[in-house]
């Protein structure tokens, strides 16, 4: 099976695929065993309200717990499961780990959506988007699908159906990266998306540049205008949150609230919003 992998992994390479290093062919071999036992996990990222600051959501993102590489990210696989015929499997496999944990938190007193990001290979793969609908018809787990409007270009009218299929059975829909990749109005207007995530390009240096500011702020008032609610990624610092805030936008993830950490850690960060949250009750309740 491995050499199957590594063939397939050779022929993306030939087709002249960007996954085509040694490096990359050797991954490719190993991840479908790596899928079997287990040796990927995700990692959560809370998304919290800009202005009240308490936990929304979190994001799941893949790593790869390799026994001799380390912890590798997702940017070294994920391409490599793609070209090689992974990304269905691994994606059902996040999917259904997202839902555990989902319902694990739920149990622990914290029901908060998560979210998983979705290949945009797999978008307008309706045989792919029926399989995942049995899934998740299947629980009643807060779930949010991220994905790229890039990934909506490359097959519109399947993907915008399939997305349509998963926001019908409660599946919150977010755009990831928005502005990053190939942007379409056209499509924007047209898919089921509750929330827009600003790519992190436009967020690391809001406050030292001229433009980002401009952009940023035309962002939300589109997406507001189209009734979404607009996520910042990748805010680093107290600067970038309070300019965010006074532009309006929703909710923000990044380094400055936490990284991206085990489901242990989120739990523990959960534990301490809820804490802020009931000191801050209680003091208001005194000064009443
Ligand atoms: P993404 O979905 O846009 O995720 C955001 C990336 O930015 C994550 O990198 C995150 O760790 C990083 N990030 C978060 N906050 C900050 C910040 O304040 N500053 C900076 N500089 N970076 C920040 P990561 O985890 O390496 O993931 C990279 C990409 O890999 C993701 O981009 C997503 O497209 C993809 N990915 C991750 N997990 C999965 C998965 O389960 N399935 C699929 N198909 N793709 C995944
Ligand atoms: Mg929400
Ligand atoms: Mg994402
Ligand atoms: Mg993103």
């Amino acid at each position: 099976q491995a050499e199957a992998a590594l063939d397939r992994a050779r022929g993306a390479n030939a087709a002249g695929d960007p996954p085509g290093t040694p490096d990359a062919i050797a991954l490719g071999a190993e991840l479908a065993r790596a899928i079997d036992e287990n040796e990927l996990v995700l990692f959560y990222q809370p998304k919290v309200h800009a202005r009240r600051q308490e936990i929304d959501s979190a994001e799941a993102l893949i790593r790869w717990q390799h026994p001799v590489r380390g912890l590798i990210p997702p940017g070294d696989f994920i391409p490599v499961a793609e070209a090689g015929d992974l990304i269905d499997r691994l994606t059902l496999w996040t999917i259904e780990r997202a839902i555990a944990d989902q319902l694990a938190l739920r149990a622990m007193g914290h029901d908060l959506r998560i979210f998983v990001n979705i290949s945009g290979r797999l978008l307008g793969d309706t045989l792919f988007a029926a399989r995942v609908c049995d899934i998740v018809g299947a629980t009643d787990a807060k779930l949010g699908f991220e994905v790229t409007e890039t990934s909506v270009i490359r097959d519109p009218a399947s993907a915008i159906a399939n997305l349509q299929r998963f926001a019908d059975i409660g599946v919150c829909i977010a755009i990831d990266d928005y502005g990053a990749g190939l942007s379409s109005l056209a499509y924007l207007k047209q898919l089921p998306a509750r929330e827009l995530k600003i790519d992190k390009l436009f967020i690391t240096q809001l406050t030292s540049s001229n433009r980002d500011p401009l952009i940023v702020r035309s962002t939300i008032d589109l997406a507001h205008a189209l009734d979404m609610e607009v996520v910042a990624e990748g805010v680093e610092t107290h600067a970038a949150l309070a300019l965010l805030t006074v532009m309006g936008c929703d909710m923000v993830q990044g380094f400055l609230i936490s990284r991206p950490v085990p489901r242990d850690a989120l739990v523990a960060f959960l534990r301490e919003d809820g804490n802020r949250r009931a000191s801050m009750e209680t003091r208001l309740s005194f000064s009443r």
